[in-house]
């Protein structure tokens, strides 16, 4: 076997790549035919790769690296802590500064009574907690047959057993025996392809009231959660219609049953505020973090839980704990970068200055003959690619006809722009600068006349 090295050939290294790394969500044979991309360096908002390309990440990695690449801040903090304590655990009555000082903080960052938190190594892991998390209240408050869960359809919750469960993805479902038990998924409040003739605002009514149905149905004895992302993600960055929080937060508030918030994507700056829930109106009694917690410096995630569940579960060993919960070096890198957040004003930035850009930009490509809506909150956004704007028409050849040729054109063009079907979503890091816009939405617009002309040449619209 050959040393790989960073000086290796870009071919060589995509044939070793495809030869011993499996990729997650990816056709792993395809990789014989086109080698993967292979990134080598980040500054800024900018990935730099093998052969030399500049290339603009408006997904900020996977919608994590939220205070941009190259922080050197961060590196140190990393060295001195590997230095001092790579690793010790947080089993058995011992703890350690990082684990404290991260959870201090995050207790001190989240809205309402959400005072505690137990650490993972992402957002899958996260969910998976939740899960045993609600169970296992439910049954100390003397109600065991509380275990149901209520989460949407295409909703994203992780890729383990119980998170891609609680996700609605049917592609997942359909692979390796999913869902566990006792998760029940009701619709989404995607207005743009599900919405049919309703007013963005009754048919965001009618989805809510979708919760309270299964509710009723299910019984609310059995009903433990309810689980959603304040904005979904990697469903296609769905934005939902004004009324649909707003009736969830009532029913919630009228029934009993925990409200969870999956804050992986939205949490840190997001949205424009510190947490989704806080733009979308909703206090949760569970959050789920991860991703921008670290900005991907270290894989990290958590759960963070009420004064009330955690004090209920306190009563007795929670039987659950990850190797690497609360891992010192990931927790001193996420504690600096949530320094970072707070001291640039990255939260201000984005609510004042780079969001409201990016949407006067993001919402000039509805100009354009493919793009039929274009919606964005702080800086997550999304366009809906369409042969017929005024109907709202999917391409006849099928989900995802134009979204990736469009990704394609996108990568030619520099621009890491990710599609679900045919919506296009951007998550760049926080810190982008208007003149980086300028560039985000000019090559977008022209990987979008490079798709429009090769629908048109392939009779696909
Ligand atoms: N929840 C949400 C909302 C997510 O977007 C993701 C990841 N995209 C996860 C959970 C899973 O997180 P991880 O990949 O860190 O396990």
């Amino acid at each position: 076997m050959p040393a790989v090295t960073n000086h290796m050939p870009t071919a060589e290294l995509q044939a070793l790549d495809a030869a011993h790394h499996i990729h997650p969500f990816s056709t792993q044979s395809n990789f014989e035919k086109e080698g993967a991309r292979v990134i080598k360096r980040g500054e800024g908002v900018w990935l730099f790769d093998s052969e030399g390309e500049k290339i603009l990440d408006a997904m900020a990695g996977l919608w994590c690296v939220n205070v941009g690449y190259g922080r050197e801040e961060l590196v140190e903090v990393a060295t001195r802590q590997m230095r001092e304590l790579p690793f010790y655990n947080t089993f058995f009555k011992t703890t350690h500064v990082p684990a404290i000082a991260l959870a201090t903080k995050l207790a001190e960052l989240a809205p309402g009574n959400l005072n505690h938190v137990f650490f993972a190594s992402g957002g899958s892991d996260a969910n998976d907690t939740n899960i045993r998390v609600v169970r296992h209240y439910w049954n100390m408050k003397g109600k065991p047959e509380k275990t149901i869960i209520i989460s949407r359809k295409n909703g994203y919750h992780g890729s383990t057993m119980g998170s891609a469960s609680l996700g609605g993805m049917s592609g997942m479902h359909a692979q390796g025996g999913l869902p566990i038990p006792d998760i029940h998924h009701i619709n989404q409040p995607d207005w743009w392809a599900e919405g049919g003739q309703l007013t963005p605002e009754e048919f965001g009514l009618a989805r809510a009231r979708e919760l309270e149905q299964a509710i009723d149905e299910l019984g609310e004895n059995r009903v433990a959660a309810f689980i959603a992302e304040p904005i979904q993600g990697a469903g296609g960055v769905i934005i939902p219609p004004s009324t649909y929080w707003p009736e969830i937060k009532r029913i919630c508030a009228e029934r009993e049953i925990l409200l969870i918030a999956d804050e992986v994507i939205c949490g840190f700056g997001r949205t424009g505020n510190w947490f989704g829930n806080q733009t979308v109106g909703v206090q949760p009694d569970i959050m789920t973090i991860a991703k921008g917690m670290s900005s991907g410096y270290q894989p990290i995630g958590g759960s963070i839980l009420s004064d009330e569940i955690a004090n209920t579960l306190g009563k007795d060993e929670f039987n659950h704990g990850y190797t690497y919960s609360g891992h010192p070096v990931a927790s001193a890198v996420a504690l600096e970068n949530l320094r970072i957040i707070e001291e640039e004003k990255l939260i201000d930035h984005v609510r004042d200055t780079a969001g409201p850009y990016m949407r006067k930009k993001w919402e000039e490509l509805t100009d354009h003959p493919l793009v039929g809506e274009a919606k964005i909150v702080g800086l997550m956004g999304s366009i809906a690619l369409t042969p017929d704007k005024s109907s709202r028409a999917a391409f006849a050849a099928g989900a995802g006809t134009a979204g990736l040729i469009c990704r394609e054109r996108c990568f030619a063009n520099n621009l890491v722009m990710r599609h679900v079907g045919d919506r296009m979503i951007i998550s760049p890091p926080l810190v982008i600068q208007p003149d980086e816009i300028d560039v985000l939405a000019e090559r977008a617009h022209r990987a979008l006349d490079e798709t429009y002309k090769r629908l048109k040449e392939e009779g696909l619209m």
